[in-house]
């Protein structure tokens, strides 16, 4: 199976990630953990040009290509033989953030990445994708925490607003894939409902 961790900044994707990771261990999966962009070490060489603070201003489309060259290595060397081998792979962020922040949030043409997710994935898409929800504000007061507000969280809120609004549209129009988890809730109860949805596409 290929699952994905989907959400906003500071909804918690990494504990979740490791939590998922623990359930599988748990469950004698065998697994791969991954994320993107990045995963392979030229697609986390592409990540660090995505991420490094710079002086330029960088074109959507230079974004959206570069994430979807990171995604071809990672697919084509990393994930796809890792599913082929039978193994499960847990992905932090996939395809559907490159609809959320290069569609949603910068306003990239939803049909364009359309295009290039059918022309580097063909129709291969995650089996199933784990979507942590939270308001913005909860995210960013948490990320804020951290120190980490890089190039992209700089941006107002009402750019995390349109990322937010981005996947739950998406989770909301295919249910049997998407699974919406309220980040919102007690640590404990996010947990839990993460294990649980483990559990279920193990016993699937
Ligand atoms: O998942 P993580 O928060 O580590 O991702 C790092 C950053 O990359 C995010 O904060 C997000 O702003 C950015 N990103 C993006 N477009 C994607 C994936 C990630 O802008 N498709």
């Amino acid at each position: 199976l290929f699952i994905t961790f989907e959400g906003t900044e500071g909804v918690g994707k990494s504990t979740q990630l490791a939590n998922a990771a623990a359930t599988l261990e748990s469950l004698g999966v065998d697994f791969i953990q991954t994320r993107e962009p990045g995963g392979t070490p030229m697609a986390e060489s592409i990540r660090e040009l995505l991420l490094a603070p710079r002086d330029e201003p960088v074109n959507e489309t230079t974004e959206l290509l570069l994430m979807f060259a990171a995604r071809a290595q990672h697919l084509y060397t990393r994930i796809l033989p890792a599913l082929e081998r039978g193994q499960w792979v847990l992905c932090d962020r996939f395809t559907d953030a490159t609809f959320a922040y290069q569609g949603g949030g910068r306003g990239v043409s939803e049909d364009r990445i359309a295009q290039l997710e059918t022309l580097v994935q063909g129709e291969v898409r995650p089996d199933h994708v784990v979507l942590l929800d939270a308001p913005v504000e909860t995210g960013m007061a948490r990320a804020r925490k951290r120190g980490e507000l890089d190039r992209f969280e700089q941006e107002a809120v009402a750019f995390f607003e349109r990322i937010r609004d981005t996947y739950r549209r998406r989770a909301g129009d295919d249910p049997r894939r998407y699974h919406i988890v309220d980040a919102s809730s007690p640590l404990e109860t996010v947990t839990t409902q993460v294990r649980d949805l483990m559990c279920k596409f193990h016993a699937d």
